[in-house]
């Protein structure tokens, strides 16, 4: 019977996408364009390599996008308005990045073992937007990136606890990077993983989250992390 209720049910699902699908078109999440996810143009805004210091020797990171125009647009219908649509196309663009990266940094470009890593969200974050956003993109990401001859695993072992959450519109950087100092915890032991821990997030501001990320997973024994964000927010001089 359950059965046949799923069956019913996915079905009834199939036939409500395609009708909303036909009324209601969808736009690009960065420009409108219609009938396309990310349009080649918004998505061509995501092809760079931006590489950015830590602070507090934490290490460096790399995005692929500046947080700004048709990528703020498309990161914040993803992660603030629910379009799930955008998974696929971020983690492909974020699965490029990590490639460019093992390709161009001379200490990666043996590797071939991958943890990835999602950034950790807030309970209330992840209560009021339903998910954990950055955790499908690992996903996706580890997909893509076997296809490509790693061994690549998600590795979802980043917490954070007893933070209160805002969203980034309405917290600054720094009160953020506050707010979760001291509260990122690692839920397994790392020491032995030679992996490349990867740390994915979706926007990376100062980089201070990013940093105690990475602290957090050394700390746990991970010898070789670094982190990669979808977009960077400019600083006043870029
Ligand atoms: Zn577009």
């Amino acid at each position: 019977m359950g059965t046949v209720a799923s069956r019913l049910f996915g079905a009834l699902r199939f036939w409500f996408a395609a009708i909303r699908d036909v009324l209601l078109p969808r736009g690009c999440a960065g420009c409108d364009k219609p009938d396309e996810v990310l349009c080649p143009s918004c998505a061509s805004l995501f092809g760079h390599v931006y590489r950015k210091a830590l602070p507090g020797n934490a290490g460096c990171c790399y995005g692929c996008s500046w947080y700004r125009g048709a990528v703020r647009q498309a990161i914040l219908n993803w992660k603030d308005h629910g379009d799930e649509e955008c998974d696929c196309a971020f983690a492909l663009l974020l699965a490029d990045l990590a490639l460019k990266v093992l390709r161009q940094e001379g200490p990666y470009s043996r590797t071939r073992s991958l943890a990835l890593v999602p950034a950790p969200s807030s309970a209330s974050s992840m209560h009021r937007r339903g998910r954990w956003q950055t955790l499908p993109l690992v996903r996706l990401m580890a997909r893509r990136l076997d296809r490509q001859g790693f061994s690549a695993v998600a590795k979802p072992v980043l917490k954070l606890e007893g933070v209160q959450g805002k969203s980034v519109q309405a917290s600054s950087a720094q009160s953020r990077s506050r707010r979760i100092a001291g509260h990122v915890r690692v839920t397994e032991d790392l020491k032995g993983d030679d992996s490349l821990f990867i740390v994915i997030d979706d926007i990376m501001t100062t980089g201070a989250t990013m940093g105690q990320c990475i602290s957090a997973l050394r700390a746990a024994g991970a010898s070789n992390v670094i982190g990669l964000a979808l977009a960077c927010t400019p600083n006043r001089d870029e």
